[in-house]
């Protein structure tokens, strides 16, 4: 059970992602930060709930005038945090930061210069990138990566991660499957062309984590049919029933304790992902919890395949083997 909460700054961000989630707010540089007393205010109900772990979430956390300090509260009340970026801000914020005593960041990467740089509408995004990287590797700071497969980039996730595995190691990938939540599901057009094409997805992913794996880094697919992989790699999906018991996920505001965890899991996979033909007659569906219900609508059902024969005895039986993403942080060394 995760013990870590998200606190949400605010929507403003300087990266204009087509995929992202606040995408209908339109330009999110005219979106505003919540103040900081708003956010220590979050930040101590966090603690009372029992959370010993912040993620920064946005919006553009590492934008907020007062990010360093948010980091001094979250460390003076016992707990320590991470800060979700893409990692593009200047070198002064980012080494007050950790000054103040950031944790982990988790930056997103979603490809090469070219595509990425495009993908956030940011000149020199990823240039800014690796300056970043430089600074936290600098100062033994550690860092996960955030790579969003979409229709722009699905044919990069191979050649990218053997890229980053030999460059720039972060410790855990998460490969987070485009799904249309939100405004999304109404903007049926747009969503159809930015969702992947799983079929090429699947390729890539078996292709891609053994690469990533060989060189002791954690891999995350989050919010991904489990039947469109290779078996091997079930334990890698993480959806809608795992998430609160993946230790770098968040508790979504549910009272620490197993029945409510569970509660929240159940109901959240009933209502987002697809629980009908074929998957209703799928050996994996308590497993998997089945493909995302506004994208199996809008690719007219043509990823999902029930996998017949076998038996589930748990429906974490797969996600407990990832060993290498599973470990919480502040356990064995880490
Ligand atoms: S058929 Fe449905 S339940 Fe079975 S693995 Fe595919 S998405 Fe999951």
């Amino acid at each position: 059970m995760t013990t870590r909460a998200m606190i949400d700054v605010g929507r403003k961000c300087n990266a204009k992602c087509p995929f992202c989630y606040y995408h209908h707010l339109g330009d999110l540089s005219k979106q505003e930060y919540k103040s900081v007393d708003e956010l220590t205010l979050d930040i101590v109900s966090a603690k009372k709930r029992g959370c010993d772990y912040i993620d920064f979430s946005g919006g553009e956390p590492m934008l907020h005038p007062d990010i360093a300090n948010l980091i001094a509260i979250v460390n003076k009340n016992g707990m320590r945090c991470c800060v979700i970026t893409n990692a593009t801000c200047g070198e002064t914020i980012l080494l007050k930061c950790i000054d103040y005593g950031v944790d982990d960041f988790l930056i997103s990467m979603h490809g090469f210069s070219e595509t990425h740089d495009k993908i956030m509408g940011i000149k020199n995004a990823r240039d800014r990138q690796i300056n970043f990287i430089d600074v936290l590797n600098a100062n033994k700071i550690s860092f996960r990566v955030n790579y969003v497969m979409s229709s722009i980039n699905q044919n990069d996730i191979v050649s990218f991660s053997d890229f980053i595995a030999s460059t720039i190691k972060p410790r855990i990938v998460n490969f987070i499957n485009f799904n249309p939540h939100g405004q999304w599901g109404c903007d049926t057009v747009k969503s159809q062309k930015i969702i992947s094409d799983l079929f090429i997805v699947e390729n890539q992913l078996n292709a891609a984590i053994p690469i990533l794996e060989a060189k002791g880094i954690g891999v995350n697919v989050r919010y991904y049919p489990m039947c469109r992989i290779n078996p091997e790699y079930y334990r890698c999906i993480c959806n809608d029933m795992h998430v609160m018991y993946d230790p770098y996920e968040w508790d979504n505001g549910v009272p620490h304790t197993e029945d409510d965890y569970k509660k929240w899991a159940i109901s959240t996979s009933k209502s987002v992902e697809w629980k009908d033909i074929p998957c209703r007659d799928c050996t994996l569906l308590s497993a998997c919890g089945g493909i995302n219900r506004a994208v199996n609508c809008h690719t007219f059902g043509q990823y999902p395949e029930a996998i017949r024969g076998g038996s589930i005895h748990h429906w974490y039986q797969y996600r407990a083997q990832n060993i290498l993403t599973l470990t919480k942080r502040g356990a064995h060394g880490l």
